[in-house]
């Protein structure tokens, strides 16, 4: 079905040209048509030089690692070359396998089932469910839960303490978001490792967030693995990463078995099968691969490379500031913080409104001025419970129950920038 038609299905769209492409916008009766996709964090529009680069690579792709043939020998490299680029573009250290994932979701459930057996994984309350909830999913490792720190030195203190608690020997992993997708706050990633490092334990950056709006540098922040999706990066849907340490990744059983991950498989003489996995990440990319994802990714990771982050960096924060200042104009508004009002944050910003249902405000925004945020729970129900200090009670995700007059919503609506906003 074209979008055309889909369009045609709803009330009053037209399309706008909004960052070199056409996109359909609510049309806004009685006013000037606006058109902001605020809501980057969610997913952040692939930029125009990524469409260009993967529609010129559409004429010759073909198989990877498969084919004899021509195309099939320029997609392998093109893929592997992919890895090398977004190898640079993180940093990693000469040993670090770069493996594709389908998202940071999928990244960091890679991680959970590669752990050590006896891993004890130290995460805090805050995080998103993608980076809270692999980790009690796989058998034989042991999660302790921190309580939401108020400060960054919190956080390493808490850090701290219950990594000294711990039995000091057996393998341990502490996992923790670089920028928040609530508030957008920044944690302290280097001195996190740095606590995580002097008590034996790993670290596992989830840079979902933080990878799109901020130099990342896994050898700097000397953080053992990084996890990033692609359609935060400015590439579409369908590929993410997960970058770091071989070791673990090499002596666990694969995450997917079958053609790709494994080099020789044979029939042993009690009827069985007898397999020798790749060590190289092909140990964990079993199927064929998703060579356009990671092109993609790698043709977003060059385009902000050569942008430079230090302009993009320079416009999200003026953008924040200036909502910061619109919000604060409106009594009825209080913006959702973790660490407080001067806290480095990235160009993710929430916020609730007394007396206002989040679901039906963000709708407004959309209808009225065509302007799409997000309302919710983000994702992160425990951190906005903390945030709200109060139980949000809608269980789901996207939608909120009213709120009496007067009432603070139970939910919230977050407003997120990008490149290109
Ligand atoms: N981590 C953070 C901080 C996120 O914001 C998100 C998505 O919003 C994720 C992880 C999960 O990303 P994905 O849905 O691409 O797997």
């Amino acid at each position: 079905m074209s979008v055309s038609a889909v369009a045609a299905d709803r009330s009053v769209c037209a399309p706008l040209p909004v960052l070199g492409r056409d996109v359909l916008v609510p049309l806004v009766t009685g006013g000037e048509a606006v058109y902001a996709a605020l809501d980057y964090a969610a997913s952040a529009p692939a930029l125009q030089r990524v469409w260009d680069d993967v529609a010129a690579y559409a004429p010759y792709y073909g198989s990877v690692h498969r084919g004899a043939g021509y195309l099939s020998q320029l997609s392998t490299d093109l893929f592997e070359n992919s890895r090398t680029t977004i190898a640079d573009f993180l940093g990693c250290r000469a040993d670090d396998q770069v493996v594709f994932t389908r998202s940071t979701t999928d990244s960091l459930n890679l991680l959970a089932a590669v752990l050590p057996q006896g891993t004890r994984v130290f995460v805090f309350e805050t995080e998103h469910h993608a980076s809270l909830l692999p980790w009690e999913q796989r058998a034989g490792v042991e999660v302790t839960y921190l309580n939401a720190p108020r400060t960054h030195g919190e956080a390493v203190d808490t850090l701290e303490k219950a990594l000294a608690e711990r039995e000091p020997c057996g393998p341990a992993l502490v996992c923790v978001t670089g920028a928040s997708n609530v508030t957008g706050e920044l944690w302290p990633v280097r001195e996190l490792a740095a606590a995580a490092h002097a008590h034996g334990a790993r670290i596992v950056l989830d840079a979902a967030q933080l990878a799109p709006h901020h130099p990342l540098d896994i050898a700097e922040l000397d953080v053992d693995w990084v996890a990033f999706s692609g359609h935060k990066l400015y590439a579409p849907f369908g590929a993410g990463v997960l970058a770091g340490r071989a070791d673990w990744l090499r002596s666990a059983d694969p995450y997917l078995a079958g053609g790709g991950a494994s080099r020789k498989v044979s029939r042993r003489t009690d009827g069985g099968v007898d397999v020798e996995w790749h060590t190289t990440a092909a140990r964990h990319e079993a199927g064929s691969p998703n060579v356009i994802g990671a092109y993609a990714i790698a043709s977003a990771c060059q385009a902000l490379t050569e942008a430079g982050f230090d302009t993009l960096v320079a416009r999200e924060r003026e953008l924040i500031a200036k909502v910061r200042a619109g919000l604060a104009e409106v009594p009825e508004v209080k913006v959702l913080s973790l660490f407080g009002d001067d806290a480095p944050r990235v160009g993710v910003l929430s916020f609730v409104v007394d007396g206002w249902n989040s679901s039906h405000f963000a709708a407004a925004l959309s209808a009225e001025y065509g302007i799409g945020v997000r309302d919710g729970l983000f994702c992160a129900h425990p951190l906005v419970r903390t945030l709200l200090g109060s139980e949000p009670q809608d269980p789901g995700e996207c939608g909120a129950p009213e709120a009496a007059p007067g009432e603070r919503s139970l939910n919230a609506i977050r407003v997120s920038f990008g490149a290109g906003t």
